[in-house]
């Protein structure tokens, strides 16, 4: 029978744990497949390996991964996707806002052939409007830089075919922008549509400075757009510069030297020196993750696994997998 896994990244979550583990088991235990519940637990500084370990003693199907520290939740959710042995993978958050009752309808989806089954929100108004709009504009530009098709439809609860994780356990980069690379990899994808739940334990670890660094790695992991554009700024000022040096000489010689010319002067010198940063900064961008990758550090170290027969190495790599 088939094995499903379920992937579930968790930081600080201390009393979500029992909560979650609850209702999905019920759920899981409904459906009636063998089944294990990895949990990456992504340097909690609470509780949460200490309940962790009490469920795993009591449920030895509840899988433990303990991070030496923080790596994100892109990152766990690779690490989970290492570690998991079922046929399919079922990544879902710990807060419940995920309901788990829509495992049976994402199982359904599989069973009927698909290989990548997403659980599209109905709609975003548990958040506010400032993040829905935010939202949306980042997906709009995701959806142009980088050409990811159904971009807004894409979300991380979703399950995985055996097939869709022997790739991704096999790509090497760090940088884990898992939306992304859910479109990156293709096969065989669908939906299914559920209603987000508000959060009801703990808080959100989205910050706005978070949820914008985590936009600036979604369009520069998948697009050199940004890059490019400067070869065409570039031109288009060259030729408004030459159009205006031809205008200047007619003007010159038209109507001879006219001297006060500082206010024209000194606006097109600080243009330019903004537009010069601007770009610098983002070859710094690209640079910096350049310099992040040739580094092939791990892309997590785990401190302690716990309910795997094979020990795994600590600090297993995307790269030994290659
Ligand atoms: N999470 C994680 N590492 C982090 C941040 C979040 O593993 O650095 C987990 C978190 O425990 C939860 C899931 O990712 O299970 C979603 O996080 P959260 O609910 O804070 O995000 P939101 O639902 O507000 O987008
Ligand atoms: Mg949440």
């Amino acid at each position: 029978m088939a094995k499903i896994s379920l992937v579930v990244p968790m930081y600080n979550e201390a009393e979500n744990v029992s909560p979650f583990y609850e209702s999905v088991s019920r759920v899981l235990n409904d459906i009636g497949l063998p089944w294990e519940m990895i949990c990456v637990n992504d340097g909690s500084r609470d509780n949460t390996l200490t309940y962790l370990i009490a469920l795993h003693q009591r449920d030895p199907r509840v899988k433990v991964v303990d991070f030496s520290r923080n790596f994100g939740k892109e990152v766990a959710l690779s690490a989970g996707i290492d570690y998991a042995t079922g046929d399919a993978v079922v990544t879902i958050d710990a807060d419940l806002q995920h309901p788990p009752d829509v495992i049976k309808e994402l199982i359904s989806k599989w069973y009927d052939g698909c290989d990548i089954v997403f659980a599209v929100r109905r709609t975003r108004k548990v958040e506010g409007l400032f993040k829905r709009i935010t939202t949306r504009i980042f997906y709009r530009v995701l959806g142009w830089l980088a050409n990811i098709p159904n971009h807004d439809k894409i979300g991380d609860f979703c399950l995985l075919d055996k097939r869709v994780l022997e790739v991704l356990r096999k790509l090497p980069e760090h940088n884990r922008f898992m939306k992304g690379l859910f479109a990156w990899v293709g096969f065989k994808q669908d939906f299914v549509v559920y209603d987000l739940n508000t959060r009801k334990r703990g808080a959100t670890k989205w910050s706005y400075w978070r949820l914008w660094n985590f936009a600036l790695e979604g369009i520069t992991s998948f697009s050199t757009i940004p890059l490019r554009m400067w070869t065409y700024i570039g031109f288009a000022i060259a030729l408004v510069s030459f159009l205006y040096a031809a205008f200047i000489i007619v003007h010159t010689l038209v109507l001879g030297i006219d001297v006060p010319g500082y206010a024209s002067l000194i606006v097109s010198i600080l243009f330019m020196g903004g537009i010069q940063l601007i770009s610098l900064g983002i070859i710094g961008e690209y640079i910096g993750r350049i310099y992040n990758e040739v580094k092939e550090r791990p892309l997590y170290i785990v401190r302690e696994a716990y309910g795997f027969d094979t020990p795994k190495e600590m600090g297993v790599t995307a790269l030994e997998n290659r």
